[in-house]
């Protein structure tokens, strides 16, 4: 196996950030480098990117071209992801040109249901109950292990609900499995919650570590529609929220933002749901109601730099704009902080922007 490259010191104002995916988290990540007077580089698999139209350093490639990871590690001095499903022969591949950050053992972790829940569970942190499921056989016999009703997860690169089912027999769960086409999945326990929350997160190469104030979530099929700062954790759940991050942080030896999907439940305990070693939609807030955004946070992780202060000055409520609702953007730019990330179409369900509202600080 080839050599890692590691920083050994932060990159300077002028330096090249490279970003892998060119999304509207890359475009923000993109952004927010540039306000620290450093350049973004963007590699992305399609030609039209949201991230291609606020930096000229880009590339559009599929991701598996060594040839063109190669050519694009050149003209960085460190690079980072807007999205965690990477092959890991590619993030190998880049790490032993330049310094990668999160590292490959976090982005592995994570890109594996599975794995990323026996992480977890490791640290002796909370999760819902879950068993790998690899044959129609396992889905039946995984069921009956579970509490009336499952869902089933494939291990792999799903996200807003994508490979999820919600099984309440044996026989949906089998379905189910088929219907996923055999793909290596989980059935996890269906959680009862009473609110969903997520912290958002940044660890520096020398430990150092600044969470952000852990918003309530309100999801509509399956997708974010709104993050509310303060929200109804109370002050403990939120203390321990952050520990949470912390701990997974550390344990990875994570360089970045990181956020941590959260189930809160009615007794008050708070279960892990997913972690996404990356910045997160739960926590676009941060970039008007912090002196530090998410985004300038994890340039500021990944480039060396010192930590930004993640105090919160503003309540915050951020909602997405959604597919077609995207259309109303004049009205829309006369009640809040609106951004819209340059997508050519607005599909159903697809995040076209989102909606930051700010209220004077309450707690
Ligand atoms: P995920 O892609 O795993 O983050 O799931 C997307 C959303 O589906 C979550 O934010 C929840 O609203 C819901 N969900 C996922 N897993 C569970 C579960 N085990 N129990 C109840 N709801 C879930």
């Amino acid at each position: 196996m080839s050599e890692i490259k590691t920083l050994t010191k932060p990159v300077p104002p002028g330096g090249v950030i490279g970003i892998i995916g060119g999304g509207q988290l890359g475009r923000m990540l993109a952004m927010a480098a540039a306000r620290l007077g450093l350049k973004a580089a963007v590699y992305n698999d399609e030609n039209h990117a949201p991230a291609f139209q606020v930096t000229p350093l880009q590339i559009a490639a599929p991701y598996d071209d060594r040839n063109m990871l190669t050519g694009f590690a050149e003209i960085c001095d460190v690079i980072t992801f807007e999205f965690e499903n990477l092959p890991s022969d590619a993030i190998a591949h880049l790490a032993s040109l330049k310094p990668v950050r999160p590292g490959q053992r976090a982005l592995e972790i994570t890109q594996d249901r599975f794995s990323e829940k026996s992480f977890v569970q490791s640290l002796g942190l909370k999760t819902a109950p879950f068993v790998a499921v690899t044959s129609v056989q396992d889905a039946a016999t995984a069921f009956a292990q579970m509490d009336g009703a499952a869902i089933l997860k494939t291990r792999r690169l799903g996200y807003d609900g994508k490979g999820q089912s919600k099984v309440t027999s044996g026989a949906e769960a089998q379905a189910a499995f088929q219907h996923f086409k055999g793909a290596p999945s989980i059935l996890e326990g269906f959680v009862d919650f009473a609110f969903e929350a997520s912290v958002v997160a940044a660890r520096a190469a020398d430990g150092s570590f600044a969470a952000f104030d852990p918003p309530e979530n309100i999801h509509e099929n399956h997708i974010l529609r709104r993050s509310i700062v303060p929200g109804r954790l109370s002050k403990a759940q939120s203390d321990e929220a952050k520990a949470i991050a912390k701990a997974i942080a550390d344990a990875l030896d994570y360089v970045g933002v990181l956020a941590v999907e959260l189930f809160v439940g009615k007794d008050g305990s708070l279960a892990i749901n997913e972690i996404a070693p990356r910045v997160h939609n739960s926590g676009h807030w941060t970039i008007e109601a912090c002196a530090c955004s998410q985004f300038e946070q994890h340039i500021r992780a990944v480039a060396g730099w010192p930590l930004g202060d993640p105090a919160r000055h503003a309540d915050a409520v951020m909602e997405n704009v959604i597919g077609a609702e995207a259309d109303a953007w004049e009205s829309l730019a006369r009640s809040g902080a609106l951004h819209l990330y340059g997508k050519r179409e607005a599909r159903l369900g697809r995040k076209m922007g989102h909606m930051t509202r700010l209220k004077p600080l309450t707690k």
